[in-house]
């Protein structure tokens, strides 16, 4: 939501630094050095074991006396046994029903919780260093985000739009081969954006022939997924969207030149950012025509919520199955009077992210009181949508000034969802089955239950009784094996804004 954000970037004072004694492992050559050695002394073991990450590692492992909580139960299941064998779920239950053989690893989890692993789909590998006044540059996170990630329970991602993407495959063949620790990654194309881009990182296509040959060749290259980006026109988009199409595959887009209406007549998947990008409340909006910011900002003001022209779009979407993508946690970060980021948040962030971050916070509080009662009723459009049986699924957009940091910002978009109304339960259903439904893999992830990959997170408290407790994350489990979420978050301190 790059666009968005730079409207509002203004330079900043230093005042809100807080103290804090950091340990940045980024920030030294001779670590990184030491992070690189052991990466290839791991792989030249041919074993992903010795990752100083992963706590547990057996081809089978009892998880004993554990809360379970995802869609596929109404409450939460109590005191239950989970059998993983060779990465999957073999078997669950309540204890003493599931037998439990005698060379299983056990583990009690009394208190804690099981949710399956976060399925989240407007993710990023890239990261805003500079913004404002005419400049806006994004680094590649290559060794930070699918750590984070990781840590924070995020099991299965899809970018939502790539900067680097020779960087993105890499990584994700890097993770899938056992050299990182990291998600499993549901790769998106380059922006396909109209012209003129305000950011020089993205390409202007030509026009509907470019577009298709653009699709065409991230298809080759193997993205599973293209995002339509806020100036493109009706004609292009419906060109890329039907090449996709063509191959099998999905559009989302965070649009502007073109109405929700327009992009969902047309055919897109999934839109991004809840109804925060939409133009289709602009009175008199012209096609092919980006309304200023600022007035379309002031349309959303003037929307009620249920309205007709509210219910009107929410049916045609819920209708034509097109998905849309929550990312409150990014937009949060421009809303006054919010919490600023807990301190281990802030503890993974380079020194001068950290100090863009602080400024753009205090700056929000300033200056975008009018952001408070916008961001409610974008959640109760949110809620709404969900609410008529629209597939919401949940997104983190780790861009923003640093306020959504991926994986932190990730389980904070679980608690905003859960703020906006949502029960706990289904906050988690979005964040889990109803991501696995948009990428297609919903009978391999997204709950808990037998056959399924043992792709779970635990949880230490129960998120169902205080939706806070999602960020208590203990261990993650991806295909079965146990990733510590305190040591991968230790070892990315001080990394994020420079790799
Ligand atoms: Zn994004």
């Amino acid at each position: 939501m790059a666009g968005a954000a730079i409207a509002l970037a203004r330079p900043g004072s230093r005042s809100y630094l807080p103290r804090m004694s950091l340990r940045p492992v980024c920030c030294s050559p001779l670590s990184r050095t030491l992070v690189a050695a052991g990466g290839l002394a791991s792989f030249a073991l041919g074993a992903q074991e010795s990752h100083p990450e992963v706590s547990f590692r057996a081809p089978l492992i009892a998880l004993v006396h554990a809360r379970l909580v995802d869609s596929s139960s109404p409450a939460a299941r109590e005191d239950q046994t989970l059998l993983i064998r060779d990465g999957k779920i073999a078997a669950l239950g309540p204890f003493g029903k599931v037998s439990v053989p005698q060379d299983a690893r056990t583990v009690d989890l009394t208190g804690k919780t099981v949710i399956p692993g976060l399925v989240m789909v407007h993710e990023h590998l890239f990261y805003a260093v500079s913004a404002g006044a005419g400049s806006f540059h994004t680094n590649e996170m290559d060794y930070s985000f699918p750590r984070l990630y990781l840590a924070c329970g995020l099991t299965s991602i899809r970018t939502g739009g790539s900067i680097e993407p020779y960087a993105d495959m890499e990584i994700k063949r890097r993770i899938d081969a056992g050299e990182m620790p990291g998600p499993k990654m549901h790769l998106t194309a380059p922006y396909i954006e109209g012209s003129p881009t305000p950011f020089a990182q993205l390409h202007a296509v030509g026009g509907p022939e470019d577009a298709v040959k653009l699709v065409n060749y991230w298809a080759d290259q193997g993205f599973t997924s293209f995002k339509l980006y806020v100036h493109l026109r009706r004609d292009v988009a419906a060109a890329a969207i039907a090449a996709a199409h063509q191959r099998g595959l999905q559009v989302t887009g965070h649009i502007g030149v073109m109405t929700y209406r327009e992009a969902a007549e047309l055919g897109i998947d999934n839109l991004e950012h809840g109804f925060f990008a939409s133009t289709d409340f602009v009175r008199g909006k012209k096609e092919n025509e980006l309304p200023v910011p600022a007035v379309a900002q002031a349309s959303l003001d003037e929307l009620k919520v249920d309205s007709p022209e509210a219910n009107e779009l929410i049916q045609l979407l819920v209708s034509r199955h097109v998905a849309l993508t929550s990312t409150l946690t990014v937009i949060e970060g421009f809303v006054a009077g919010r919490p600023i980021l807990a301190a281990r948040v802030l503890e993974s962030m380079s020194e001068p992210a950290r100090e863009k971050y602080l400024t753009f916070w205090a700056r929000a509080n300033e200056h975008n009181a009018s952001m408070v009662p916008r961001f409610r009723k974008l959640m109760a459009l949110e809620k709404k949508f969900f609410d008529a049986g629209g597939l919401l699924v949940a997104g983190t957009d780790p861009t923003g000034w640093g306020n959504a940091v991926a994986g932190h910002g990730s389980l904070r978009e679980v608690e905003l969802l859960a703020e906006a109304g949502l029960t706990p339960a289904q906050a988690i259903q979005v964040a889990t089955t109803n991501g696995a439904k948009l990428l297609g893999i919903d009978r391999e992830v997204g709950s808990l239950e037998a056959g399924k990959a043992a792709d779970l997170v635990v949880l230490a408290g129960n998120p169902l009784q205080s939706i806070g407790d999602i960020r208590k994350v203990e261990t993650v489990f991806k295909d079965g094996v146990g990733y510590d979420s305190g040591r991968l978050l230790d070892s990315v301190r001080g990394c994020v804004g420079i790799n």
